[in-house]
């Protein structure tokens, strides 16, 4: 088993973690086992471009067939691990068969939360997570289909944008009085509502699911009733009330599991050959200074050069600042960094908020500890500048964009 590597899961951080060991000149084995059907693929198409019908399918995909064959990663599609022993450096999967390792990279991602509620499991409820799931809301947005969202993160406004444009009724369900104000706070936040609701979704805030209600042959969702007993008519409910991180392997055998896998800046569990990277990997990080666990696409991406590296015995921890990019109708945006637990007190914003034409900044003591670009392009790397300086800045040459942020720093 000398050199082998057995990555759990294939999704974009399990084919990347093969490719960046490959990159890096490991030459021993490499097994990749992948509990679907499909070849790895990225997962942000589905809920944008690829289920809007404006990317192909083949764009999704991380690498074609060959190129597992090329680079000798053996990709085995279907086989699910259902446990580790970690004694015996192995991974067992679902038909006994045991794949030795030299180190084990767990990839399991995440898994969508459901909803508990009566009805959820009728017929025209769906989720959204796999390319099956995608393919299938595809068919199911037409024009004048009424479509109920229920969550207001990203797979709510990202499907909400999909299904409106392609002409469906559609209805958004907020717990919150704003969606995404967890994450980007009420100004911003409110900039996603109007958004949406210039585009013609009719976003409900303030509101909870109590039940769904079939139709009268029972055969599918005909209406989802809220809590104050008013019922909204649906031809469609997609479900996106988010995820958790499949930590089951780990837990089971032993790993620290504290919402994800526990790992180190190198991403490294507490046993030094066994490694966690995206969705999972809570780990490390030297610039945050706190553990952090970030469910974006640039985590899976980016993560997998710090698991071959750590592999190979160099020392290359992970230090990349959270980033993620959503596209809803006219708008496109980026979001760099971390306002974490401890918040922000300000926000300063560059740019033209009527328009949606802005760089928005989240300070904490006088601090940049993030930045968000809507409508406007070819700024992270300023703003991750002036986040990773922790320099105090001007407030008014921040808003001003005539000063040009490489001079904040
Ligand atoms: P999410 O972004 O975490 O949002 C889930 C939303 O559902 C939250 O606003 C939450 O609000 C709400 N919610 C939770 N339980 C609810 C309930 N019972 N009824 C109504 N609302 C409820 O998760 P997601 O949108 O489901 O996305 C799944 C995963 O995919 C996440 O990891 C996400 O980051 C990722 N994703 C990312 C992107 C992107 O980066 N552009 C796009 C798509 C998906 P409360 O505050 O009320 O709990």
């Amino acid at each position: 088993m000398a050199g082998r590597v057995v990555v759990v899961g294939g999704g974009l951080a399990g084919a990347k973690t093969a490719e960046a060991l490959r990159e890096s000149g490991h030459d021993g084995g490499i097994v990749l086992l992948e509990a679907g059907a499909e070849l790895p693929y990225e997962r942000p198409p589905l809920s944008k471009g690829y289920l809007q019908g404006t990317e192909e399918r083949s764009s999704v995909f991380v690498h074609d067939e060959d190129w597992y064959r090329e680079h000798d990663v053996d990709l085995r599609l279907g086989v699910r691990a259902s446990a580790l022993d970690l004694a015996g450096r192995d991974v067992v999967d679902a038909s006994g068969e045991r794949h030795g390792f030299e180190h084990l990279v767990l990839a399991t991602g995440s898994a969508p939360r459901t909803l508990d509620v009566p009805g959820a499991e009728l017929h025209g409820v769906v989720y959204l997570r796999t390319l099956g799931d995608s393919d299938a809301l595809r068919a199911e947005l037409a024009a004048g289909r009424r479509v109920v969202v229920i969550g207001g993160g990203w797979i709510g406004l990202e499907v909400a944008a999909a299904a409106r444009t392609a002409g469906c009724s559609t209805t958004v369900l907020v717990r919150d009085a704003l969606p995404l104000r967890g994450v980007l706070g009420a100004r911003m936040a409110q900039h996603f509502a109007d958004l949406h609701r210039a585009h013609g979704v009719d976003m409900r805030v303030q509101v909870d699911v109590a039940r769904l209600l079939a139709s009268a042959d029972g055969a599918r969702v005909a209406a989802v009733e809220l809590t104050d007993g008013s019922r909204i008519e649906a031809d469609l409910v997609v479900v996106g009330i988010g995820a958790a991180p499949r930590v089951e392997l780990a837990r089971a055998a032993g790993l620290a599991v504290d919402d994800g896998v526990l790992v180190d800046a190198s991403l490294r569990t507490a046993d030094p050959r066994v490694l966690a990277v995206g969705d999972i990997a809570r780990a490390a990080h030297p610039f945050l200074g706190t553990h952090v666990r970030v469910e974006h696409w640039a985590t899976a991406l980016n993560q997998p050069a710090t698991a071959a590296a750590t592999i190979l015995g160099r020392d290359a921890p992970y230090d990349e600042l959270p980033y993620f990019f959503t596209d809803q109708f006219d708008l496109g945006m980026e979001y760099v960094g971390w306002v974490g637990p401890a918040g922000f007190d300000e926000v300063v914003v560059r740019g033209d908020e009527s328009t949606l034409e802005l760089v928005s900044f989240w300070l904490r003591d006088g601090r940049v500890v993030a930045g968000m670009n809507v409508n406007v392009w070819d700024v992270v790397d300023d703003i991750t500048a002036l986040i990773r300086s922790r320099a105090t800045v001007d407030l008014a040459a921040l808003a001003d964009p005539g000063a040009a942020l490489a001079d904040l720093v």
